[in-house]
């Protein structure tokens, strides 16, 4: 796939973000990002256990009991709505899980859709601050239990650059995946798949990049197939890793050196001069990748062109632009 061209994302998401009107109060909780940002890439898959189950408007529920033992209760009525809403996830989570997600958004602080932190509360009603245990809302907790390896963040989380410049590489490396398993699989397409993303998954995390390259390199006709499903294994666990600026400086360094002799003493200097200004959060990362397209276009490289690392996002959701998308 040319570097300008991305897959279109697949995400699931709480209705509620998109600005359905299913809360508990007949509101939304519409999202910007969501609906102004990522739907120009996504297509949405969106799901409410709680309108599903109980209506809109509806009352509030919380999570009752122990970890080991969580009820749903609405407390006002003193209605238990745990079957209901365990009948949905049950039978939603795999549905939306069929359509080969590329990740999920979630609305937080709800006892269905939160990602964490949601309070379970004694089956007298209270609460005791942060002696009483807090996971994840029913529905989440269930579709990270059947998908560990799928990117979902809550909507509050994707405020922080960091969280979201990682979300989004996850989620369209997910599904750059999803459309080579799609595609013809030879031996050829799986070594381009790996060499096409060298930078970025080493900027991501070394030593599974490395891992993956050895399960490449020994990858023939005859075990492509076990060798995919390893290396998808692999693949999942380091794009659950968020990029540090250290690991992102010597993947940059790495670049540079394939142009550093062309370059005259003071372009050498203004290189240097300007990844330490992006390791010590005084420029962003396009400021960066820019200098170093620069030189690509100047002196070429068959090698980099088609490295998935300078563009592994649509550029327009600006997340390289932000220096706190770095840490
Ligand atoms: S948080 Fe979840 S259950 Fe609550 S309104 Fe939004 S989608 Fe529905």
């Amino acid at each position: 796939m040319p570097l300008n061209e991305f897959p279109r994302l697949k995400i699931a998401v709480s209705d509620c973000l998109r600005g359905t009107h299913c809360r508990y109060n007949g509101g939304h909780a519409q999202d910007d990002f969501i609906n102004k940002d990522l739907a120009k890439y996504a297509d949405f898959f969106p799901f409410c256990p709680e309108a599903a189950v109980l209506g809109t408007p509806r009352e509030t529920i919380r999570l009752v009991g122990t970890l080991e033992n969580i009820r749903v209760f609405a407390p006002k009525s003193g209605t238990d709505v745990t079957m209901g809403i365990l009948d949905y996830t049950e039978k939603t989570v795999p549905k939306l899980l069929a359509q080969n997600l590329d990740g999920a958004v979630v609305k937080s602080g709800s006892p269905s859709c939160g990602l964490e932190r949601i309070k379970v509360y004694n089956p007298s009603g209270q609460w005791h601050a942060f002696k009483d245990p807090m996971m994840a809302g029913v529905f989440t907790a269930k579709l990270k239990a059947m998908a560990p390896h799928l990117a979902v963040e809550e909507e509050g989380r994707l405020h922080d650059a960091w969280l979201r410049e990682n979300f989004v590489i996850q989620a369209f490396t997910s599904a750059r995946w999803r459309e080579f398993l799609q595609g013809d699989l030879t031996l050829a397409s799986f070594q381009a798949f790996h060499r096409d993303h060298k930078y970025l998954f080493m900027s991501k995390h070394v030593e599974i990049y490395r891992e993956m390259g050895a399960l490449v390199a020994t990858t023939r006709q005859s075990n492509l197939r076990e060798s995919v499903v390893g290396y998808q294994g692999k693949l999942f666990d380091l794009l659950a890793y968020r990029s540090k600026r250290g690991n992102v400086k010597m993947v940059l360094d790495h670049i540079y050196g394939y142009f550093k002799g062309f370059l005259s003493s003071d372009e050498k200097a203004h290189y240097h001069e300007s990844v330490q200004e992006f390791v010590n959060g005084i420029v962003p990362l396009i400021a960066i990748i820019k200098v170093l397209e620069q030189y690509l276009n100047a002196y070429g490289s068959d090698y980099l062109a088609t490295q998935v690392f300078f563009k592994p996002y649509p550029a327009d959701l600006g997340l390289r632009s932000k220096i706190a998308a770095y840490r």
